[in-house]
């Protein structure tokens, strides 16, 4: 005996009589002939059980199918190429948008039948990993810690980081060339990564200089503007300060011999010892002004010089009323000298255009070695900057008084520099401001501004090319581009070098005498060829002489200069910026005929056009005079339910780990599995921020069971069936036909999706087609072939060949977002193929037969639907009066005039079906005639018969269905003939009699 399993289709409709129902039919006739009907069998489970079954299904759609696809998939090899992340703490929800969007994409790829090089990269040193790692160092004193037991401690720490990190990305299904990362601590890739370095300065990109860079005293390092946060909320002590003027270098008439000073404005009172000029704007009109009487700030006898603007402002800020003197253009100033607060030596007024008169006095202090303005307006003048500030951001002794020596400038530095201001009666003012600074990204400290010589980029050489490049690129979501264009003309040079130990060395020698640098191609060029043999340790290691390429060894032998290695690393954004650099040796395989671009995409977050997006694009355009992308997506963050980051102390953060494998408490937390967690990326809008939760998720695993559910009936009902039982077009049933069109439609659909990235609406398209189309109205209608009509029928061959037909396009769609299910589903219906592969990837995309497409029968059907509606309407008032319970207890009588006639005379013997009732009478008339001679009561223009008898029925009037001429009358009664305890039909003429069509297909039984 068949085992017949109960089945339960998710929706399970008021038509839906037949299948788990029947098995509870009352009568023992239903109970014999329930062996006869073809119920679905699969062993297709109905649960996932995702935790203990994904595994079964995973090596063969990630490592296998992996080097399978690179060496038989003959289309053109893709790249995505991909952003490291950092080889540094756990992977979070993140991490899970932007490496399982990838993976969808690359998928997609490979089931269309390209090669796809997919290599998982990290980003290794920096000072986050050095923190780390010293801070494992139990009982050691680390400022005794030498480079070498540096590099070494925070190289272990980052690999075993990139184990844990290489798992859980393998756990979510990543398909990627996991034994071949790429790690920007490797040996190949740091010497690929020199010798770019290498290729740009032999180009003249590359230059030291003494200027001032962000410097972050926290973490003793310069730092590029890709790493700094801003803070709009910092608070800095800001003074007015006056400069009392050399005496009689102003040739002012009319004053008399009292002092007259320079009131200066400044929020960083801890670079007035470094000041080395005051700047005005020679067009704008200055005054000195006297105060009418003296104040807590000021004493009436002196005079000031401000811009004129700016004496209200300052009237209100010293208390007193201002009495203008005499008023002349900033020109008359310029050539002036004024005493350094500190040393009390003579400085020059000077001129420049970025000084403004509506903030401030006017005049501003200008500190070479503390501003990047202030040093760009100096350079001109040929004054050095000036730093009496140490790598901890304390001042030095060159600070010019000893009290200062030591002090903290954003602490108790800047506090000693303003008593020093009040004891020599310098301040004319101090008030605390709240503006906006930037900060450290890392260790979340304000920094600093501070020259020091260092390594740059000269970014303004080839950053005009770069934007243009951006031109030809494609980019989503559109806004992106936008950010991407003002982040690469943002800068004009790039910092490059860091005075930490854990990084690629700068291959650069200084002469100890003079700090001067031996930067020469062959220097360099030996230098690597070191590190090439030995690694970059060697750098620290080896003695000084071995780095001295031969050519300079005269240098050392007969002129005695001595050479000490430079002890700078790399910035870490230069690291990853040029991970590009790792497809060189795909060269051969690359056929681009649009592109010159390494790669085909890259993808990740909003956070990287100012980061990874930059960097890589400005390296590659200035070694190759082309972007290394041509296109490039970008990712929102997640946010929690409420639309709030998630953080440690808000307690929102949800564990990637938790949503597969469930919480300590299944209930509250249930184990999704690694499928859900894909279909919720594949389902959210990722150029927006996306959110994350408990709702989420559930809404996630239920739309999940749906399509696992909607598989299993298919999969059920084609048990047995093969390739060679397929009906060819022609034969199939008109509704059969119309469902190989939806298909089409759906299946091009999420073709044209998948190819646009808008994964969310390949979601919306498999939803729509799941319920809608599938379970609300082809499964529901074809029911009754499927299980009642004889195996070997035509009728049912009909609906299993377009079953078969659409679970080949539905799994396909779900393929590249949950492998796992569609493996599954693959699995138990791959007997049917003539052919049959390991995995569903090795099948390729679909091939739809364009003859499904077919506009003539949608439009009949789109007229049949719309007459389904409003006989479903018309039994649902029915059902609501228990005048039926099924719809099988009715039926339909059409009064129809002229076109629609025509129309459905043409699908006679199907409307029953169509409407899931007994039986249907169509008749070429307006009238029901015997109707007309009864009372009838109108509600909601339907009308009910309002006398008692078994005969009752309801009327409804339409005027239009879908445009098609005619009027239509559709009147329900209840069904007269008997039920038919096989097909439960009211077609049989006794009580527990057959009908015929049972009759006949029991006489020729086996059916099965
Ligand atoms: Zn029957």
């Amino acid at each position: 005996m068949p085992c017949i399993f109960k089945f339960s289709l998710f929706t399970t409709t008021k038509n839906d009589d037949k299948g788990s129902n029947f098995l509870k039919s009352s009568t023992t006739k239903s109970k014999e002939y329930a062996e006869t009907l073809l119920l679905p069998k699969t062993k297709f489970p109905l649960r996932a059980d995702a935790v203990n079954r994904e595994h079964l299904f995973r090596d063969r759609c990630t490592k296998d199918l992996y080097a399978w696809q690179l060496k038989n998939n003959s289309k053109p090899l893709f790249i995505l190429h991909d952003g490291p992340p950092y080889a540094n703490g756990n992977l979070h929800i993140g991490h899970v948008l932007n490496k399982i969007l990838k993976d969808i994409i690359n998928r997609y790829k490979i089931l269309k039948g390209h090669k796809v090089a997919f290599i998982p990269g990290w980003d290794c040193h920096g000072l986050p990993i050095e923190l780390k790692a010293l801070s494992e160092l139990k009982n050691v004193d680390k400022s005794f810690l030498t480079p070498m037991q540096i590099r070494l401690t925070a190289r272990k720490c980052a690999l075993s980081t990139i184990e844990i990190q290489m798992s859980e990305f393998k756990s979510w299904a990543i398909i990627g060339d996991w034994d071949n990362p790429y790690k920007t601590l490797d040996k190949e890739y740091e010497v690929r990564q020199l010798k770019l370095f290498h290729e740009m300065a032999k180009k003249g990109y590359i230059y030291r200089q003494n200027k001032p860079v962000y410097w972050s005293p926290s973490s003793r390092t310069a730092l590029a503007e890709a790493e700094l946060e801003y803070n709009n909320d910092h608070k800095s002590r800001s003074v007015y300060v006056k400069f009392p003027l050399v005496k009689s270098s102003l040739n002012l008439p009319n004053l008399n011999d009292t002092d007259i000073y320079i009131m200066i404005w400044t929020t960083t009172p801890w670079t007035l010892p470094a000041n080395r000029a005051v700047a005005i704007n020679s067009k704008v009109e200055y005054s000195i002004v006297s105060p009418v009487f003296d104040t807590e700030f000021v004493s009436c006898k002196d005079y000031y010089i401000v811009a004129n603007n700016m004496i209200d402002a300052l009237q209100r800020i010293i208390g007193s009323e201002l009495n203008i003197k005499t008023t002349f253009e900033g020109h008359t100033l310029i050539g002036t000298s004024y005493e350094h607060p500190v040393t009390k030596a003579p400085y020059k007024i000077i001129d420049a255009d970025h000084v403004t008169s509506d903030s401030g006095t006017g005049l501003v202090h200008i500190a070479p070695g503390h501003g990047i303005e202030d040093y760009e307006t100096c350079k001109k003048l040929n004054i050095s900057p000036f730093c009496p500030v140490d790598d901890f951001g304390k001042f030095t002794a060159e600070v010019g008084d000893p009290s200062f020596e030591g002090k903290d400038v954003l602490n108790d530095g800047t506090n000693a520099i303003i008593n020093y201001l009040k004891e020599n009666m310098l301040l004319v003012k101090e008030h605390e401001i709240v503006h906006k600074y930037p900060y450290d990204w890392r260790t979340k400290k304000p920094i600093i501004l501070r020259a020091t010589p260092q390594w740059f980029i000269n970014v303004e050489a080839f950053k005009q090319k770069a934007f243009s490049s951006l031109a030809d690129i494609k980019i989503l979501p559109d806004n992106a581009r936008n950010r991407l264009e003002i982040y690469t003309l943002s800068r004009n040079e790039w910092c490059i070098s860091r005075q930490r130990s854990w990084g690629v060395p700068i291959p650069v020698l200084y002469d100890v005498e003079t700090d001067a640098p031996l930067f020469t191609e062959s220097s360099m060029a030996h230098i690597i060829e070191i590190v090439n043999r030995f690694g970059s340790d060697a750098w620290w290691e080896i003695d000084e002489k071995e780095l001295v390429a031969p050519e300079y060894r005269d240098n050392v032998i007969i002129k005695g200069i001595k050479y000490r290695r430079g002890m700078d690393t790399m910035d870490v954004w230069f690291d990853s910026g040029v991970s590009w650099n790792i497809f060189m040796s795909f060269f051969e395989l690359l056929i681009r005929p649009d592109s010159n671009a390494v790669a085909d995409l890259y993808l990740e977050g909003t956070d990287q056009h100012r980061g990874w997006f930059t960097s890589s694009l400005l390296t590659s355009i200035a070694v190759n005079e082309t972007a290394p992308f041509s296109a490039v997506i970008t990712h929102g963050f997640v946010l929690d339910e409420k639309g709030r980051k998630m953080s440690k102390s808000l307690g929102n953060v949800i564990d990637p780990k938790t949503i597969i494998n469930g919480g300590k408490n299944k209930e509250k937390e249930p184990a999704y599995g690694v499928d859900v967690l894909r279909l919720w990326v594949a389902s959210s809008d990722y150029t927006r921020d996306v959110s994350i939760g408990k709702t989420v998720m559930s809404q996630v695993g239920e739309n999940l069971r749906k399509y696992r559910n909607t598989a299993r009936f298919m999969l059920g009902n084609l048990t047995n069936f093969d390739y060679e039982q397929l009906v060819t077009y022609d034969d199939l049933k008109s509704i059969d036909k119309y469902m190989l069109h939806e298909t089409y439609q759906f299946g091009k659909a999420v073709e044209s999706n998948y190819d646009d990235f808008l994964f969310n609406k390949v979601v919306q398209a498999l939803n729509n087609f799941t319920n809608v189309s599938l379970s609300a109205f082809y499964f529901d209608i074809v029911k009754d072939r499927l299980y009642a009509d004889h195996a070997l029928s035509i009728s049912r061959r009909s609906v299993q060949t377009v079953l078969y037909h659409i679970l080949n396009v539905y799994t396909r769609s779900l393929t590249p977002m949950v492998p796992h299910l569609a493996e599954e589903i693959y699995e138990n219906y791959k007997n049917i193929d003539r052919e049959q592969f390991d995995s569903i990837f090795k099948l390729g995309w679909y091939n739809m037969n364009k003859n499904w497409d077919n506009r003539a029968i949608q439009k009949e059907w789109s007229i049949l639907k719309a007459l389904r509606n409003e006989v479903n309407q018309l039994l649902e008032v029915a059902r609501k009066d228990k005048v039926i319970k099924s719809s099988l207890e009715a039926n339909v009588e059409l009064y129809v005039t002229s076109e629609l006639y025509e129309l459905l005379s043409n699908h006679e013997p199907e409307l029953k079906l169509i409407f899931i009732t007994s039986e249907v009478t169509l008749t070429p008339n307006v009238l029901p005639p015997s109707f007309l001679n009864e009372p009838l009561q109108a509600i909601n223009s339907i009308y009910i018969r309002t006398d008692n008898t078994d005969d009752i029925g309801y009327i409804k009037d339409i005027d239009n269905i879908e445009n098609v001429k005619g009027t239509c009358k559709i009147v329900i009664r209840r069904a007269r003939m008997h039920k038919c305890p096989r097909c439960w039909n009211y077609a049989a003429n006794e009580e527990e009699s057959l009908c015929q069509r049972c009759e006949e297909i029991l006489s020729t039984r086996p059916i099965a």
